[in-house]
This record gives structure tokens, sequence and C-alpha cells, in this order.
């Protein structure tokens, strides 16, 4: 017997939903998988899977990161620029789905310098450098590889510990501000990065056989979810589910079973590895374009482009990440994304709150150390106003979720 049905606490159940969680509690058998379970409901009834959750009590919570979603106004720059004799090709201000846009975003910007009068113009072999070694750097890099440039060097600040090392994972466009006439790009490079991840995932890419899997993605509906432009064309179509916590709560959610999560540290390190002996790495600071000695650069420099180009439009989303640690791995297979409203952070900004949990494994690290939950979205924040006590809400959030 349910101790409580409850949809989640900005929803509540209707009566629709009610009265199918009746049927299906009552009446249906659980059928016992590594990681949930399927009850069949009643034709037309959504499907309820069974999730144990994370254990989130202090003990599990391991390393809290703050990390900064290069975000920029608008759309994400991907255009080309002419300074000079120099081709300076824009790739920077992904915000929130940076990874789920990467390569596709370095094979569009590639692309359309390659398609350029100026870029026709260089030879395969003449220098080129993108500045930044974040996964826009580095899939650039990569991308140049593919096209047959022979002298690719990246320069950036750092390598280590960025954004792009500590993001979530999840495969979803979500967290940009697009200028409605550009969505049909955005859709349409997304859509050429589900192809690559989803390669990388079966199995299949010649040069990154792990870094990405398959799995459930949940949201609470489909909009939200960013995901819907790309069903029909690599995905299919989301699924109304039930997800039972095994401790009396339930959540009615829509699923996309074919969800990527993409494990960001580990294809960081993949893809720094494949570019090792191929590519030049450089550290240093590139404070104008004048001071690179190459005639095509690309510009991969995320939240440093808005000194770089006086791009007033650049601003840090920041977000708050609790590693999780000595975990059951199969209990973490799915991927969870939810909404709150608005609210403020102790400094006065405007935060914009959600719960997400990913099964991310840092490199070398236990078996059981998996999974990070996440969410806070607070444009503008930066290191000096670190808005610490969104971790505890965080937390305390991920708990009420599942009813723990
Ligand atoms: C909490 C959080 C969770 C996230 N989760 C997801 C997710 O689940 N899915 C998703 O798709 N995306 C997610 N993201 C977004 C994603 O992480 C970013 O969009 C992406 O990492 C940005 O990559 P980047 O290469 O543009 O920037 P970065 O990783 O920040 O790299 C920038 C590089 O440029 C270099 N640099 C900067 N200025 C200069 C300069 N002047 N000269 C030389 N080098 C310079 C830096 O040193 C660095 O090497 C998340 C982000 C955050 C903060």
């Amino acid at each position: 017997m349910k101790k409580k049905h409850t949809n989640y606490f900005t929803s509540p159940l209707n009566r629709r939903d009610f009265i199918s969680s009746l049927a299906l509690t009552t009446g249906a058998i659980a059928l016992v998988g590594c990681n949930f379970n399927k009850q069949n409901g009643l034709a037309g009834e959504p499907e309820v899977r069974r999730i144990t959750p994370p254990r989130l009590d202090t003990a599990y919570l391991g390393e809290r990161i703050h990390c900064y979603r290069p975000m920029r106004r608008g759309t994400p720059n991907m255009s080309l620029e002419t300074i000079a004799d120099q081709l300076i090709v824009h790739n920077y201000g992904h915000g929130g789905s940076g990874w789920t846009l990467a390569p596709g975003s370095a094979k569009y910007v590639v692309q359309l310098a390659m398609d350029s009068e100026k870029g026709k113009a260089i030879k395969k072999d003449a220098p080129v450098v993108v500045i930044g070694a974040g996964v826009m750097g580095l899939f650039t890099a990569y991308e140049l590889l593919q096209r047959g440039y022979t002298s690719v060097t990246v320069k950036a600040v750092s390598f280590d510990n960025l954004t792009s090392h500590n993001a979530g994972g999840l495969l979803a466009p979500v967290s940009m501000d697009n200028n409605p006439e550009l969505q049909p790009l955005i859709d349409r490079i997304g859509i050429d990065a589900y192809r690559f991840y989803a390669e990388v995932a079966q199995g299949k890419h010649p040069h990154f056989p792990a870094g990405a899997k398959v799995m459930p993605a949940y949201f609470e509906n489909r909009s939200e979810s960013g995901l819907e432009p790309y069903v029909g064309k690599v995905m299919q179509p989301a699924k109304d589910v039930v997800l039972d916590f095994g401790n009396g709560t339930q959540r009615n959610m829509v699923s996309y079973d074919d969800g990527i999560f993409m494990d960001t540290a580990v294809m960081m390190e993949s893809l720094k590895n494949h570019l090792q002996d191929k590519v030049t790495f450089e550290q240093g600071k590139v404070d104008n374009y004048a001071s690179v000695s190459s005639l095509l650069i690309f510009d991969c420099s995320g939240l440093g482009a808005g000194a770089l180009n006086a791009d007033k439009e650049v601003v840090p989303v920041q977000g708050h990440l609790i590693m999780l640690r000595d975990q059951l791995p199969a209990d973490l297979q799915s991927m969870i994304l939810v909404y709150f409203s608005k609210a403020k952070t102790t400094s006065n900004q405007e935060v914009k709150r959600s719960f997400y949990i990913f099964p991310k494994q840092l490199p070398g690290s236990a078996a059981n150390d998996v999974g990070v939950v996440g969410g806070t979205f607070i444009e503008g924040a930066t290191p000096e106003t670190p808005n610490n006590e969104e971790f505890d809400i965080m937390v305390s959030n991920a708990r009420k979720f599942y009813g723990i």
C-alpha cells in the first residue's frame, strides 16, 4: 500500500492522473529490472518505473563545485570576422548547452570558414590557432584535423578544471538565450551533435570508444526538455511515465528513453588524449588577435570572449554542483531535470532553481563514487557572489523530490 501519491511539488495531480495512479498501484505487478522496474498499467495509462533514490545523506555528498556557464545573450557567436588579414572564427557563448552542441557547433564553424573566400585561400598546412581548451576548443581542433588541417595549435589560459570538465552532462539544449530566428540553426547543430554522441555511445565511433551513454532522460514536461525538435529526426517521441521511488512517492514525468548522457570529465580526457600528439598545446592568454601569428584563428574562449571581443552580451551563469559518493551505480542509470520557480539568493540575485541528477564520474574515481546533483542558474553571479547557501537548498529540494 502506498503511503502517498504526489506529483512534483510544483504541480498537483489532476483527477485523471489520480485515478490512473490508483489503478497502477493496486492492480499491477512490478517487473524488477536492474535499474528501474516497469509496471504494466491499463491501456493508455503511463508506464510506472521504479527508481531507487540515490543516497543523499551528508556522508554521501562529495565535492561542492561552483561553475560558470559562458552564455551570450541573444545567441552563441558562431560567425566569421575579418581583422586586417586575419580570419577570426567565433565559437563561444553556448551557455548551459555547450556540451549538447559542441561537436555540431565545431563542424558548423569549420565549414563556415572553409566556405569563405578568405578561408579558401588559406592552405591546409598553414598554422591555425584555436583559442581555448574547453569542449568548444577541443572539438574545434578535432574537427580541423578531420578536415585535413595539419598545423593546429590550441592556446589557452587553462587546460584543467574548466567549466567543460565540471558540467553535468545531459544532452538537452537548455539554459541558452536564443534569438528565435536562429533556433532552426541551433536545432540543426544539436541534431548533428546528437548523432556524434550516439555513435560514441554505441561504440561505433572510430576515435572515442567511451564518454557517452544512451539512457532515459526524465523531465516534467516535453517543452522544458528542449528536445522536441530532435524527435522524429534522431530521437523517439517522449513517453508519459510515473516514477515510483519505492517509498510512497511518485512523480508524473516524461521520458526520452534515447536520452544521451555525456560523461564530461571523461570525454575531456579522451579528447585531450586523442589530440595530444596531433596538435600543439600552448599555455597562455590571448589579449588581442594581432598577437597571434596565424591567418586563421578560432575563438573558443568561453567567458574570456567577453574581454577578448569587447562583447557585452557575454555573461556568466553560475551553477552549483555536488558530486556524490558511495552510491549504487546500478541505481544511477538515468537522468532527471526538473525546474522550480524563480527566487532570490541571499546576495539578492535572481536564481532559477532546479534539481538535476546525472551519473557523472570523475576519471580515476572509485566505481561507487558516481553521480552529480545540480542545479542553479544565476545570471551575472561571479566568484565574488558564491551564493553558497544554494548547495543546501539544492540537496533539500533533491530530498523532497524523492520523498526522502
Ligand atoms: C553547472 C553547469 C552544468 C552544466 N551542465 C551541462 C549539461 O548538462 N549539458 C550541456 O550541454 N552543457 C552543460 N553546461 C554548459 C557547458 O559546460 C558549457 O557550455 C561549456 O563547457 C562551455 O565550453 P567552452 O569551451 O566554451 O568554455 P570553457 O570550458 O570555459 O573553456 C574556455 C577556454 O578558454 C580559455 N580562455 C578564455 N579566455 C582566454 C584568453 N583570452 N586567451 C586564451 N585562452 C582563454 C580558458 O582558459 C579555457 O581553456 C553546464 C555548465 C555548468 C556551469
